[in-house]
C-alpha cells in the first residue's frame, strides 16, 4: 500500500504528540480532538482498511484496545468510560488509509454518531 501521514509519524519524520510506542503499536494525540480526550493508537504495520485486515494480523489488530485501553488508563479516562472507533472507507468516514483505533473520551458521548 502507499505510504501515508502515519508512517511518517511512525518514523518520527512528522511531529505527533506520542502517549506510548511499543514495537506493534503507537499512540499519539489526535491533532484535531473531536473530545476533550482524543488519540488514536495505530498499528507499525501499515493496514490500510479493517476491509485489508487478514488472519495474520489479529495479534497486531488485537493488541490495539490494549493499548487503548492502557492509554486511557494512564490519562485517568478508563473507569468513567471512553469509545473506540475504527472508521473504514468512505461512508466510514475514513480520511487516513492506515487503520487507527480512535479513543475518546472526557464527557459522556452522544450515541448514534450523526
Ligand atoms: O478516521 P479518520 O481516517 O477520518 O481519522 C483520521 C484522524 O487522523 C483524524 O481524526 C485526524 O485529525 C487525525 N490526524 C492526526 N495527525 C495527523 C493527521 C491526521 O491526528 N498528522
Amino acid at each position: 500500500m502507499s505510504e501515508t501521514i502515519f508512517t511518517k509519524i511512525i518514523n518520527k519524520e512528522i511531529p505527533a504528540d506520542i502517549l506510548y510506542e511499543d514495537d506493534m503499536a503507537l499512540a499519539f494525540k489526535d491533532i484535531n480532538p473531536q473530545a476533550p480526550v482524543h488519540f488514536l493508537v495505530i498499528p507499525k504495520k501499515p493496514i490500510a482498511t479493517v476491509n485489508d485486515i487478514k488472519n495474520e494480523d489479529r495479534e497486531i489488530v488485537g493488541h490495539l484496545s490494549l493499548v487503548a485501553a492502557k492509554v486511557a488508563n494512564d490519562l485517568g479516562v478508563a473507569e468513567q468510560g471512553f469509545r473506540t472507533v475504527m472508521n473504514c472507507n468512505e461512508f466510514g468516514g475514513q480520511t487516513v488509509y492506515h487503520i487507527h483505533l480512535h479513543v475518546l473520551a472526557g464527557k459522556p458521548l452522544g450515541w448514534p454518531p450523526y
